[in-house]
């Protein structure tokens, strides 16, 4: 296992991060190591998802953890989506910058394989929803800035917040969108930036659909989900 530097907006191999990844085909041990190497670069960073473009890797990998969610997902296939939320994502390959009224499905249903190529679907609501759309749309070249206007997107000031990607504390305060709880679109979705805690979720778990409002009130979760709404 390696951690491997993170391709950034602006640095010298940006382009990959614009590129759509390849498929793969072959679910070796190479494909293994790689993956190995997704978990250890995203707990460092730290972050709640990573995908292999954002590591120089042209190909369709991404890992993503949340609570006791998990997943390292191989050519993933978004099979349904329902609803729309917007919420605020930071990104690995865009540090010191958040965006505001990312819109995403707020319940999707992937296809994928598992680094061993076993074939699994999982159903995902709220962030881990979220998260999951957005290490995709890595697959495709496809950075949360282009989902929203420019004026949308800002830099975070705070040192220490921008160190980690976080969003700061000053979150819209009242969207309200298609009837869904608060919690589950003010949060702030630094999808990629959140402080991660270990979980001892088995991988075999990843069908399990996310319980986000509910469980957002652990104190280390702060730095990237102290927004808005939320918290009781
Ligand atoms: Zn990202």
């Amino acid at each position: 296992m390696a951690i491997r530097k993170i391709l950034t907006v602006g640095g010298p191999r940006e382009k990959i991060l614009r590129t759509r990844a390849k498929k793969i085909s072959r679910f070796d041990a190479h494909l293994q190591r790689l993956v190995e190497d997704l978990w250890e670069t995203m707990r460092a960073a730290p972050g709640v998802g990573l995908a292999a473009p954002q590591i120089g890797e042209s190909i369709r990998v991404l890992v993503a953890e949340y609570e006791d969610e998990h997943a390292a997902l191989v050519n993933p296939e978004i099979l349904k989506a329902e609803g729309e939320v917007l919420g605020t994502e930071g990104c690995l390959s865009i540090p010191g910058y958040v965006g505001d009224h990312v819109a995403r499905a707020a319940s999707i249903v992937v296809k994928a394989r598992d680094p061993h190529g076993k074939e699994i679907r999982l159903r995902a609501e709220g962030w881990w929803a979220r998260i999951l759309q957005h290490e995709i749309d890595h697959l495709d070249g496809i950075l949360y800035t282009d989902r929203i206007s420019p004026a949308d997107v800002r830099e975070v000031t705070d040192d220490d917040t921008a160190e980690e990607g976080a969003p700061p504390s000053r979150m819209p305060q009242s969207h309200t969108m298609n009837g869904h709880a608060p919690a589950a679109h003010t949060v702030a979705i630094a999808a990629e930036t959140a402080e991660v805690k270990t979980t001892e979720t088995k991988t075999a778990k990843t069908a399990e659909t996310a319980d986000p409002p509910a469980r957002q009130t652990t104190p280390e979760h702060q730095p990237a989900m102290d927004t808005a709404g939320g918290r009781e």
